[in-house]
């Protein structure tokens, strides 16, 4: 596994500053920035710099990474505006619909969420 943050995916060049991205939020563990593809009129991905390609491959030290990309993630949508709701998915793998192989967080509001998603 590369110990580039963010892996050797696109989301690392973001990292990394070698390719631009709408920047929402940074610390020394994450970032977060908007949705090249927004599915939402409000979309942004909250990305851990450590990297980990899929959630299957977390491990239990983890844990307190993994919950701080949802306090980062709750506290960039109260700083969107999304006093009414929002959506988190995380995507693992093939069947979960996955294409960038380091874990992110999606964060969608702005309109109502269906249920059951596609
Ligand atoms: P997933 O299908 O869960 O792996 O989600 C990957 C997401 O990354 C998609 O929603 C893409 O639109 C998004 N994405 C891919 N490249 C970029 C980029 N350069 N900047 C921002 N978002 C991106």
């Amino acid at each position: 596994m590369s110990a580039k943050p963010g892996g050797d995916t696109i989301f690392g060049k973001i990292i990394c500053k070698e390719i631009p991205c709408d920047l929402l939020y940074e610390d020394d563990k994450c970032v977060a920035f908007k949705d090249i593809h927004p599915q939402a009129p409000i979309h942004f991905l909250v990305v851990p710099k450590k990297p980990i390609a899929h959630l299957s491959k977390a491990e239990d030290s983890d844990a307190a990474l993994l919950g701080h990309l949802m306090i980062v993630g709750k506290n960039c949508a109260a700083e969107m505006g999304l006093s009414n709701g929002y959506r988190f998915i995380l995507n693992e793998g093939q069947d979960g619909g996955q294409t960038v192989n380091q874990i992110h967080l999606h964060v969608c509001g702005g309109r109502q969420m269906k249920w059951p998603p596609g």
